[in-house]
C-alpha cells in the first residue's frame, strides 16, 4: 500500500473501515510485448487495445499479483517481470466499498462526482457475504498493524469498535489511552475513566476474540490483553463470563463454538441496532439476525412479527445460526486514471 503522490479520492465521508485500498502496479512494457511480440497486433492496434485493457477486480486486490501487475512499496520500482523502469509503470487505485445503509449516501455522492470521459474510473459491484468481508477486514488489518508492539492490541480494540459503532469518535475516546479494560460495573457499551477505557464484558470478549484472530497465524494461540491464549483458552474464557450463554451459544465442540462466534463477528448490525433487540430480552440474536438476514428493508414490522410467531411455544434457546452468513454487497471504484496517462506517453515513445 504506497501511498504517493496519489490524487486522493475524498473518502472522508465514508465511516471507518467501510473503505479498503489497493494500489497495484502495471507494466505497461509487458503489455505491449504481449500484444505486439505474442498477438503480432501493430503498435496503434496494441495502443488502442491496452488503452481499453480492464483488469479484474482480482487482478487489482489479490495478494500475490501476476503477470504483468505486481505490487512494490519501492519509490523507485521496477517491473519485477521485465526490469522495465518507471515511466513503464503504471498504477491502479482500488478502493472497495461495503455497501450498507452507512455507506450508501455517500457512495452516491462519490460516484456520482467521478469524471466520465475515457473510463477514468470503473465501477464494479460484486456480490460478497459477511464471513469473506469480515476475514477481508482482519486480513487488511493485521497487514497495517505493527505486531511487535504491543500497542497493537489497543490498536485492533479500537478498529473493531469503530467496525461495531460507526457513530462513535472513537479518535477522541482513545485519545492519550493506557489501557483497556473489562468492566465489572457496566452491562453495555463503553465508559473512559482517566487513562483507562472500560468495556461492557461482551465488547471486551470481542475485543479479545478479534485480538485473538488477528495474532493466530503467528504464533501458537494468539496475544490478547489477557496474554497469550490457545483457543481452547479463550472459549473457556468466554463461556466462563457468560458471553457464549449471551449469544445462545450452547454447543460444546470447540470448532463448531468458533464458527458461531465467527458468524457472529462477521455480522454487519451496528450496536444500535443490537441495543434495540436487546431490550426484548432472549430474542436478541434472533432478532439481530433476522434484521439482517432481510436485508436493507429489514426494519418492516412484519418481518419481526413472523419471526417472533414463529418462535413462539419455543422458550431459547435462540435457533442455531448455522444460515446467519448475511449477503453483503461490494462497490469496486477502480482509478484508471494514471493507467491511461502512462498509456498514452510510452504509446508517444514507442511510435516515434
Ligand atoms: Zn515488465
Amino acid at each position: 500500500m504506497a501511498a504517493t503522490k496519489r490524487r486522493e479520492l475524498d473518502l472522508s465521508d465514508f465511516p471507518p473501515g467501510t473503505v479498503t485500498e489497493y494500489t497495484t502496479l502495471v507494466c505497461l512494457a509487458c503489455i505491449f510485448d504481449i500484444f505486439t511480440r505474442q498477438l503480432g497486433l501493430a503498435p496503434r492496434t496494441a495502443f488502442s487495445e491496452v488503452k481499453r485493457h480492464a483488469p479484474t477486480i482480482e487482478e487489482l486486490t489479490s495478494r500475490q499479483a501476476m503477470r504483468p501487475y505486481f505490487d512494490s512499496d519501492e519509490n523507485n520500482p521496477h517491473c519485477p517481470y521485465c526490469g522495465s523502469a518507471r515511466r513503464w509503470l503504471a498504477r491502479f487505485d482500488t478502493y472497495c466499498i461495503e455497501g450498507s445503509k452507512t455507506t450508501d449516501a455517500a457512495r452516491r455522492v462519490l460516484i456520482k462526482k467521478l469524471p466520465k470521459a475515457d473510463d477514468q474510473f470503473l465501477v464494479i459491484e460484486k456480490k460478497s457475504d459477511s464471513r469473506a468481508v469480515f476475514f477481508d477486514w482482519l486480513d487488511t488489518l493485521g497487514r497495517n498493524l505493527e505486531l511487535n508492539d504491543e500497542s497493537w492490541l489497543r490498536d485492533a480494540t479500537r478498529m473493531y469498535l469503530e467496525r461495531r459503532d460507526r457513530k462513535t469518535n472513537w479518535d477522541e475516546v482513545f485519545e492519550d489511552l493506557r489501557a483497556v479494560r473489562r468492566s465489572s460495573r457496566l452491562t453495555e457499551g463503553w465508559e473512559r475513566d482517566g487513562g483507562r477505557l472500560f468495556l461492557a464484558p461482551q465488547l471486551y470478549s470481542e475485543a479479545l476474540l478479534i485480538q485473538y484472530l488477528i495474532s493466530r497465524s503467528h504464533a501458537h494461540g494468539g496475544l490478547t490483553l489477557e496474554g497469550r491464549l490457545t483457543l481452547m483458552d479463550l472459549i473457556r474464557r468466554l463461556r466462563y463470563s457468560g458471553y457464549l450463554d449471551e449469544l445462545g451459544i450452547t454447543e460444546r465442540e470447540p470448532g463448531e463454538v468458533f464458527e458461531r462466534l465467527i458468524d457472529h463477528l462477521a455480522s454487519t448490525h451496528e450496536w444500535s441496532g443490537l441495543r434495540v433487540a436487546a431490550n426484548r430480552g432472549s430474542d436478541r440474536v434472533t432478532a439481530a439476525k433476522k434484521k439482517v438476514r432481510t436485508g436493507s428493508g429489514s426494519d418492516r414490522v412484519g418481518n419481526k412479527k413472523k419471526s417472533s410467531k414463529s418462535r413462539k411455544g419455543k422458550s431459547a434457546p435462540p435457533e442455531p445460526e448455522s444460515a446467519l452468513t448475511e449477503s453483503v454487497k461490494l462497490h469496486y471504484v477502480v482509478d484508471r486514471r494514471d493507467f491511461l496517462e502512462k498509456v498514452k506517453s510510452v504509446y508517444a515513445s514507442y511510435a516515434g
